[in-house]
């Protein structure tokens, strides 16, 4: 029964490819994809299991990359963190057709490809998620799927309040029936944890964080408190206008940039924030389509166009961050060679003007 109901979910995907990035797709279809990008592309992509929901689901990310001797730098990117933004999961699968599709002609694709890889989850709360498609009263669930403690019988935590980022401080509730409730402690849920610890894993290596959520139409930049202020916080306003400009080139919709405070509102304890905590330099999260007239349930008909507009603006600030680190090196290597065969020029200048002068004092 399981095996076949599976078959049903692989044919109408593969027999559909054409419009398959042109709708919402459940749990089970977007597992069955992941299976399916890995199977189409064995050499480039792969995944692993990081974490566990509450309810036990594995938290799945795609590592895309060419493969290389050398240690390579990361891109991440998660989607889904909260569970009704369903415009979040198309766009990250809409992000891995993209660079999958492109990468052998794209000649910028490829060469980030090889110098990138990108850690991509395209659901991160499972259990959200899942009881988002549920049926129509449970559509708009935001949190995780943890019951509350002490005596509340309400269910979920916001997760992107319960990182270790000025947790708890402000723009949450500690009212566990609330839609912004942050916990009874900071990473009190498995899935923040699953995060963090992937995250402090590989803070090194990882040169960009996007984590794609809906609605409103903003690039948010750390920090969520008004009273602290990124010590890089011009270059990524800089670069947050950039993916914004290239977002409205693609349908002319109009992006704001800034920290929450200053577009939206206070908060604390978002992964964003704790990932440029943790010295991951730039740190942003995408605000997709539309404005509020649908809000979280956009309509199908605008999953092309808002991922096509997104997918510009985080190839805007994936690009930035691979030639800032790859082509920064390449110019210091590059300089110090001028420096050296200078150098050795002037040395071999001088030596000779002193023999010259040597010989005819003689
Ligand atoms: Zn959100």
């Amino acid at each position: 029964m399981c095996v076949s109901m599976y078959s049903a979910v692989w044919s109408r995907e593969e027999t559909t490819e054409r419009n398959y990035y042109t709708r919402y797709h459940n749990m089970s279809e977007i597992t069955a994809w992941m299976e399916q990008m890995k199977r189409e592309n064995p050499d480039v992509v792969s995944s692993m299991v990081y974490g566990q929901t509450y309810e036990r689901r594995n938290i799945t990310l795609l590592k895309i990359g060419l493969s290389s001797t050398v240690r390579k730098k990361a891109i991440w990117m998660d989607c889904g963190i909260h569970a009704r933004e369903w415009i979040a999961p198309a766009f990250c699968q809409y992000f891995v057709r993209e660079i999958l599709r492109t990468y052998k002609t794209d000649t910028k694709v490829n060469e980030m490809m090889k110098n990138l890889d990108f850690y991509i989850t395209p659901v991160l709360n499972v259990d959200g998620y899942i009881y988002s498609w549920h049926n129509e009263s449970t559509r708009l669930w935001r949190k995780s799927r943890s019951p509350g403690t002490g005596g509340c019988t309400c269910y979920g935590t916001d997760l992107n309040r319960n990182f270790y980022a000025n947790w708890g401080m402000v723009g949450v509730s500690t009212d566990c029936c609330s839609e912004t409730y942050c916990g009874t402690k900071a990473l009190s849920e498995s899935e923040a944890w699953a995060v963090t610890d992937m995250l402090g894993k590989m803070r090194e290596d990882i040169l960009a964080f996007l984590t794609i959520h809906s609605y409103s139409q903003l690039i948010l930049v750390p920090y969520g408190h008004p009273n602290i202020s990124a010590p890089n916080y011009d270059e990524l306003m800089e670069v947050g206008l950039g993916a914004a400009k290239a977002i409205k080139a693609v349908h002319g919709m109009d992006y704001t940039v800034g920290t929450s405070p200053d577009v939206l509102y206070a908060n604390s304890g978002s992964s964003r924030d704790f990932a440029r905590l943790i010295g991951i330099p730039l740190s942003f999260t995408f605000e997709l389509r539309d404005k509020g007239e649908h809000g979280f349930e956009l309509p199908e008909d605008q999953i092309q166009p808002t991922c096509e507009e997104a997918y510009a603006g985080a190839q805007h600030i994936i690009t930035y961050t691979h030639d800032k680190a790859f082509y920064s090196y390449a110019a210091t290597v590059t300089a110090t060679l001028w420096t050296t065969l200078l150098a050795a020029w002037v040395s071999s200048a001088i030596l000779l003007t002193i023999i010259c002068l040597y010989k005819q004092v003689k």
